[in-house]
């Protein structure tokens, strides 16, 4: 019997971050918890601050080889 695993709550790497693009200055704007987001949310530019309607669907899993400038 193994009884070891307990409060196990991360399961693997599940994605903590999404990535929607802002709409107005285009650049990634990070969303905490993308499973938790609902169908339609908004999120404020970290850069503009202009605050878009973006959707679920929208959001792109964090990528780091995205990060071309
Ligand atoms: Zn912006």
């Amino acid at each position: 019997m193994f009884a070891g695993q307990q409060n196990q709550f991360r399961k693997g790497a599940d994605q903590e971050r999404g990535f929607v693009s802002c709409e107005k200055c285009n650049s990634p704007i990070a969303v905490q918890r993308p499973n938790n987001v609902s169908i339609e949310f908004s999120v404020p530019c970290t850069k503009c601050g202009h605050r878009g309607i973006y959707f679920k669907r929208m959001l792109m899993a964090e990528n780091p080889a995205n990060r071309r400038r």
